[in-house]
């Protein structure tokens, strides 16, 4: 296989940090719970992140999504960086028809446009459906932009196949009471970054989001929920720049999109 699988190096941070305390408490007579989180302090969630492909900075990305959701909620990462930095490839994870088992989430942040072939897409799509949740990031949506199936779509939510320019934009809330909306600013402004045109919508996608174009005045959802064959799916169109994955109401949003999607909503503190 191109590319490699890691854990989050910040992993290695934590364990030593949470062994520096058990060692601590060993001195005293009780045992500590483990640090309270802000937003999930339960049972940690287990996250596979996909992510590769043209045209973004995978390794800060995923390093910048994965530390800044753990200062946040109990959530361990794998990472799979794969398939190179092409348009175009066909990874072989997806060749065990279990590959996302075990995982209460997976995190699709790739990007190959020209990848085509039905019977590569539906072993993606299948594993999700009625199975493991997922959230999709920005160039997830362009992602098999070139086949003609609709599986890959209506796993996402929606239909996109260009972007606006390069912008600072608005984001205007449409659902607040949404759990991945919890706290979400009502005035948020995007870092640079690309505006996605969505054609369609699926009917089973919850808008939560949407920002307009500066080109054709038109809203585009970029934030959303969807329930694909009873799975949870929650995705954004943003995401193409490090400023973004900077930015910490992007990643706290996420950090809420992780939780809502793996069904732990109900035990997030304020409860979402
Ligand atoms: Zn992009």
């Amino acid at each position: 296989m191109r590319g490699f699988r890691y854990f989050l190096p910040l992993l290695l941070t934590l364990g030593l940090f949470v062994g520096f305390a058990t060692a601590q408490n060993k001195k005293g007579k009780k045992e500590k719970a483990p640090p309270k989180k802000e937003f999930y302090s339960g049972q940690p969630i287990k996250a596979l992140i996909i992510t590769g492909g043209c045209c973004h900075n995978y390794l800060y990305q995923t390093f910048a999504l994965g530390s800044g959701v753990q200062k946040v909620a109990n959530v361990d990462f794998e990472v799979m960086n794969v398939g190179g930095k092409g348009t175009e490839a066909q990874i072989d994870l997806y060749d065990d028809p279990e590959w996302a088992k075990g995982y209460d989430v997976v995190i699709h942040n790739e990007c190959f446009a020209n990848t085509a072939d039905p019977e590569y897409i539906r072993k993606i799509t299948d594993a999700h459906k009625g199975g493991t949740p997922a959230l999709v990031i920005h160039c997830a949506m362009h992602t098999y932009r070139a086949t003609e199936i609709d599986d890959w779509r209506q796993f996402l939510g929606v239909t996109s196949r260009k972007h606006d320019h390069q912008s600072n934009y608005e984001v205007k809330v449409e659902k607040a009471d949404h759990p991945v909306m919890a706290g979400f600013p009502k005035d948020w402004v995007t870092p640079m970054d690309e505006l996605y045109i969505i054609e369609k919508v699926e009917p089973t996608n919850t808008v939560l989001a949407t920002s307009v174009s500066e080109k054709d005045g038109k809203a585009h959802p970029v934030i959303w929920a969807n329930e694909f064959e009873g799975t949870r799916v929650m995705g954004t169109t943003y995401g193409h720049s490090d400023e973004t994955f900077g930015d910490e109401t992007f990643i706290r949003m996420l950090a809420r999109g992780i939780i809502w999607a793996a069904g732990k909503d109900g035990e997030a503190h304020p409860p979402q």
